[in-house]
């Protein structure tokens, strides 16, 4: 069971966050890591050609790594290691190249340090960074000047904090922009939007996994209209504001809450089978139902329930939750139906 100030924000913008995830990160690293595969490709070509085999051999072990990291990319689950090593991958080589081949290292260093601040999470970044500032700034050598030194590690380091500072204000643009996107500004509960992503996904889990069933419960205040009729429409929104709080605090993490409209409802219980949501759900509705102060008694409610069936899609799986929900509301309000499922084996 959850709780906290606003889970299903963070729920939310997890959620927007894996299904469009680090997208921004990935094509920063698709295209400078394949422009650089080409390019050093070229290198190691050029040195095999001319018999620097050794300098071929650090090239090519180059464009392999970097070959893997765009390939890691493309997987969802390996997309985070990807940019990870990709970060290490830069950081190694600027640092290899500035200390062992030529001073001009130095310039790319500058590259490289914005681009681990873009795509690498914080913590990691400051430390890869951190690595390449004092490790060279200390090597002497590479500078012609002391005031080229104090230069260099000035703009190295202006770099590093403007790109946080950068990094940071986007990632919070992002998350905000996703909240605006995916979430019901009064209740904070997902929009329509968030919630056909969300069935989608769970059909989609259901189609790969056969045991893995899922149901929704769509729930729709008894009699709502007359609270906005006899004390406001101010005073409805705080109901409604105070029924999403309490279905949340009732959900488990993996769980969701979404406004349809109006005073519509639909939660999704991932993972949850016939034979739980035979008890579990009346239980809910019981414990819900009447638990919400409005101002004239406490808010009550009617729910229709739908356990995914195998080969349905969720606009199907929604509209026989809708039915039920009809069908409890006909049969006198305050009351969850379930709809008529597949069979189920052993019962
Ligand atoms: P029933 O038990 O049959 O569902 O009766 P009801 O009064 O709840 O049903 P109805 O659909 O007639 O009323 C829903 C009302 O919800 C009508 C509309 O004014 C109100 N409503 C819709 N959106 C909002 C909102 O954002 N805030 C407030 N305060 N009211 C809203
Ligand atoms: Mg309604
Ligand atoms: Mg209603």
């Amino acid at each position: 069971m959850n709780s906290g100030p606003n889970p299903d924000i963070d729920t939310a913008a997890m959620a927007l966050h894996l299904a469009d995830g680090r997208r921004l990160e990935l094509s920063v690293m698709n295209y400078i890591g394949g422009v650089t595969a080409l390019v050093v490709t070229g290198f190691a070509l050029y040195r095999y050609q001319t018999g620097d085999i050794n300098g071929a051999i650090i090239n090519t072990v180059i464009v392999a790594i970097l070959v893997l990291t765009l390939l890691l990319g493309r997987s969802r689950r390996f997309a985070p290691h990807a940019l990870n090593l990709f970060g290490l991958t830069i950081t190694a080589s600027s640092l290899l190249s500035a200390l062992l081949v030529s001073s001009n290292g130095l310039l790319w260093s500058f590259l490289v340090i914005w681009i681990n601040c873009v795509i690498l999470p914080r913590a990691l970044a400051v430390g890869l960074n951190g690595l390449v500032i004092v490790a060279l700034a200390i090597t002497t050598r590479l500078f012609d000047s002391a005031l080229e030194q104090i230069s260099w590690i000035t703009v190295a380091l202006l770099m590093a904090g403007f790109g946080l500072i950068f990094t940071d204000q986007l990632r919070q643009q992002r998350r905000l922009l996703a909240e605006q996107a995916t979430l019901d500004p009064l209740t904070g509960a997902g929009n329509r939007r968030l919630m056909q992503q969300h069935l989608e996904a769970t059909v989609a889990e259901r189609r790969r996994n056969a045991n893995f069933s899922s149901t929704i419960m769509v729930i729709d205040l008894d009699l709502f209209k007359q609270i906005n009729d006899n004390y406001g429409h101010e005073a409805g929104d705080r109901v409604l504001e105070r029924f999403a709080a309490s279905v949340r605090s009732a959900l488990r993490l993996e769980d969701g809450l979404y406004r349809m409209g109006g005073e519509e409802f639909v939660v999704l219980l991932r993972g949850m089978s016939a034979v739980t949501a035979a008890t579990a759900l009346p239980e809910l509705h019981e414990r819900l139902s009447g638990s919400v102060p409005g101002p004239e008694g406490t808010i009550r409610f009617s729910a229709g329930a739908a356990i995914l069936k195998s080969g349905e899609d969720w606009s199907r799986w929604l509209a026989r939750a809708d039915n039920a929900l009809y069908e409890a509301k006909q049969a006198g309000r305050d009351r969850l139906v379930i709809a008529a499922g597949e069979p189920v084996p052993g019962l």
